[in-house]
């Protein structure tokens, strides 16, 4: 039985005045749960003052990137040490959004879930189609492309796997339960296949316009371990709402 695993994905907002404020409000809210591993990933910039703010607290520190490399002369870049250095446990590599609108792609991919993994981080690797990739039936083809570009040479241990088709992503049109445990069972077929029997403890989250009221939906899916969750992340009452509503799970 895998531990549901819900991380909250910030994206560009939240000065560090404002990730205190929501960083207390969850630590004080769903810092103590046990039955669930929570995860907040702020922007670069907070890391630093969420990681002091939930010390002490079950919630734990990811970030939204990293670079593939471990330290040089790659301006812009922050490594995998770093991120270590300032509390980090978990990296999301290749959000939709990174593939979008900064060129991310499965090598790409593959580059920083190694550069990840050694540096002792644990990695949560975003798949997912477009629109018109699943109006046009290639749904499966893309996520085996990227899982088969993304993963190679990757070692399954501590690895999490998010499906986040992304038409559902701040759209608010989530994915039903039904489409997304189709994918999902295909994602575990796949890991089935390239891991063996370790790879039973490797975690799917679901990603795409989650919300308090549609969690539970999901989360009763037999492949579906947990959510990336982005928008509804950002306000203390509908995170916790979602990460409680994720307990009540199969
Ligand atoms: C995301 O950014 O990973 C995401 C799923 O966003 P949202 O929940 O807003 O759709």
């Amino acid at each position: 039985m895998r531990k549901p695993f819900i991380a909250g994905n910030w994206k560009m907002y939240c000065t560090k005045p404002e990730a205190t404020k929501l960083a207390s409000g969850l630590a004080a809210s769903i810092g103590s749960l046990e039955e669930i591993d929570v995860a907040l990933c702020p922007p670069y910039t907070a890391l630093e003052t969420v990681h002091n703010v939930i010390a002490g607290t079950r919630l734990r520190l990811g970030a939204q990137d990293l670079a593939w490399e471990k330290e040089g002369a790659f301006t812009g870049e922050v490594s995998a040490l770093m991120l270590i250095d300032v509390g980090c446990e978990f990296v999301i590599i290749g959000h939709s959004e990174r593939r979008q609108f900064f060129g991310e792609t499965d090598q790409s991919v593959n580059r920083k879930l190694k550069a990840a993994i050694s540096g002792g981080l644990d990695p949560i690797m975003c798949v997912g189609e477009t629109l018109p990739e699943r109006e046009s039936g290639s749904t499966l083809d893309v996520i085996r492309r990227q899982l088969d570009g993304g993963l190679t040479g990757i070692a399954c241990e501590k690895l999490t796997i998010a499906y986040e088709p992304v038409w559902a992503i701040g759209t608010g049109r989530v994915a039903t339960p039904e489409q997304a445990q189709d994918v999902h069972a295909f994602i575990r077929g796949w890991l089935n296949h390239a891991y063996g029997p370790a790879a039973g403890g490797i975690r799917i989250q679901y990603g795409g316009s989650v919300k308090p009221d549609n969690v539970a939906g999901l989360m009763v899916q037999p492949d579906i371990d947990g959510a990336l969750v982005g928008g509804a992340s950002l306000k203390i009452e509908s995170f916790s709402d979602i990460v409680r509503g994720s307990t009540k799970r199969k």
